[in-house]
């Protein structure tokens, strides 16, 4: 299958990615940690995920994995139908740049820099030139409607805004696949819901979007909840298999931004 939504080229019979009793172990000292004791799992193209579960259930460690931040301690892992597993650091840091945009709930931004040199800044690492690299960096900010702000500090910005900045740097390089791990939790409501309007339009022009919440409303916009516990997966739910249609609240318009 071949699509293409918002320049995003995807062709992987439709899946996005592929854990196979992914086993996750931390060592500390004499003692290991299972973070993630063998999940299996498999996510396709433009799904829109919500993973819950409760604090310590393995939630950032399976959202690491699956952006290349670190690898399992055995089990498999598919990337868009390329093996993750004997990848090196470099190879690693490649297909991340490549396929995955994150978004954390502490923004991470760089507090010394304006909006514009945050979202250029890893074009900059990436080796674009200068013309290309302004010109996608302006565009990633348009899209989260941030052109006015261009040249603020986040010491200037609302948290919303400092998050929006965030979202414009994961796309810079037009991942088909957006990490979110708990995007919402610094921030109130209203602005959380501003930042949900944003992944729903994202997740409406063919990103695959994954994101962990504790909170419900969040979870709502997703199509398919993961919920975790001690390392495992508990319950896997489609909403359209729950009432036999999608209820989905990506069906409603997005919100313009
Ligand atoms: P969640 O995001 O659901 O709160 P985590 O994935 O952060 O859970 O953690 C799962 C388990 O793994 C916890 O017991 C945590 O303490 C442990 N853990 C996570 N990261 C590390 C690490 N770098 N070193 C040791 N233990 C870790
Ligand atoms: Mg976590």
């Amino acid at each position: 299958m071949t699509s293409r939504a918002n320049g995003l080229e995807t062709s992987h019979n439709g899946l996005a990615l592929h854990l196979e009793n992914v086993v996750k172990t931390y060592e500390m000292g004499t003692e290991q940690v299972h973070a993630l004791s063998g999940v299996s799992l498999d996510i396709g193209q433009n799904e829109y995920v919500a993973i819950m579960g409760p604090s310590g259930s393995g939630k950032s460690t399976l959202m690491n994995m699956i952006g290349c931040l670190d690898v399992p301690t055995s089990g498999s892992y598919s990337l868009e139908g390329e093996p993750v597993d004997d990848m090196d650091d470099d190879q690693l840091a490649d297909i991340r740049n490549r396929k995955i945009g994150f978004i954390f709930q502490t923004f991470n931004l760089i507090p010394r820099s304006n909006v514009f040199h945050n979202v250029v800044l890893p074009l900059i690492y990436g080796g674009v030139g200068k013309t290309e690299r302004t010109r996608l960096a302006e565009e990633a900010i348009e899209k989260v409607g941030l052109t006015s702000r261009m040249h603020h500090k986040p010491s200037e910005l609302s948290g919303g805004q400092r998050q929006r900045v965030a979202i414009a740097r994961a796309l810079v390089f037009s991942p088909s696949i957006i990490l979110a791990d708990e995007p919402t939790g610094n921030l109130d409501s209203k602005t959380g819901s501003e930042i949900m309007a944003i992944l729903d339009k994202l997740h409406a022009g063919g990103h695959t979007i994954i994101l962990v919440t504790h909170e419900d409303d969040i979870a709502d916009h997703a199509e398919r909840i993961i919920f975790l516990r001690d390392g495992l997966i508990e319950s896997d739910v489609r909403k359209h298999d729950q009432h036999g249609q999608s209820v989905s609240h990506s069906g409603r318009p997005a919100s313009n931004l």
